[in-house]
């Protein structure tokens, strides 16, 4: 695994443990797999993707760190697979915002003759990418939830060249970066007016947007964001945890 990547999922459980309290319930998701879904991420950019997930019926998530993770308002059969650490990801398809969520018929066909919405209901938990927009769900995307028996999630990814469509982050919403993310507080910093063109060049190079990698497709990844959320509406904490179980970083203190 990336050193990148490692240091981004201990910021990001940490600050799911300092936030704990939000929560009504903690998902379990192993740093294998979520390596596993950005590297798909990357590669179908600038698609959009849509990720299956399923649990591992037989690793049942550590109750010492579900304990820490508890909040007061904490729920113990909010989302299908709650007590399972997450086993596997698939991908299931590629495409825009608009026909990534209807899955291809070689997967709807003869396996779903009953409705479960758009979705066929196969998996238990979904994920999808934001390609260039902030990790929080649209009005499509909370529809989507409604046939989800365990919790959806986000992954929105900051990338150029960002195409005819720019990074967008006019949500209402809370954000959860993973990965630093210097955006907000360098977007609106333009050269000084009237400089030369070596001082514009010097400025921008001190200026630019930070780069966590570079994908297959040659795009710059600048940020990422993850959350997860229940179909009722409420965001479900993400505690990313490595082959034992345990959150990378841990332990951690208020
Ligand atoms: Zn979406």
């Amino acid at each position: 695994m990336q050193k990148w990547l490692l240091n981004a999922m201990i910021e990001y459980n940490s600050a799911s443990f300092q936030n704990s309290q939000s929560y009504p319930a903690v998902l379990h998701m192993p740093g294998e797999i979520l390596d596993k879904i950005l590297k798909w991420c990357f590669e179908s950019l600038p698609d959009e993707i849509l990720v299956g997930i399923d649990v591992n019926n037989k690793q049942k998530v550590n109750q010492q760190v579900n304990e820490a993770f508890r909040s007061m308002e904490s729920r113990k059969d909010l989302f299908a697979g709650q007590d399972f650490v997450i086993g596997e990801a698939e991908i299931v398809n590629r495409g825009d915002s608009y026909s990534v969520h209807h899955l291809p018929e070689d997967w709807t066909d003869g396996i779903f003759t009953e409705s479960r919405g758009a979705r066929g209901g196969r998996f238990t938990h979904w994920l999808h990418t934001h390609p260039n927009a902030v990790a929080i769900p649209s009005h499509q995307d909370a529809d989507a939830a409604q046939s989800t028996h365990g919790v959806d999630l986000i992954l929105g990814v900051e990338f150029t060249p960002e195409g005819p469509l720019g990074w967008y982050d006019n949500v209402e919403g809370v954000r959860r970066p993973l990965g630093k993310n210097e955006h907000q507080e360098r977007e609106d910093r333009e050269p000084p007016r009237g400089a030369a063109g070596w001082r514009r060049k010097w400025w921008k190079k001190k200026n630019q947007r930070q780069v966590l990698g570079i994908a297959p497709t040659g795009h710059s990844i600048h940020g990422l964001e993850l959350i997860a959320f229940h179909k009722s509406g409420v965001g479900v904490n993400v505690v990313l945890v490595d082959d034992e179980g345990m959150p990378y970083g841990w332990p951690f203190t208020k």
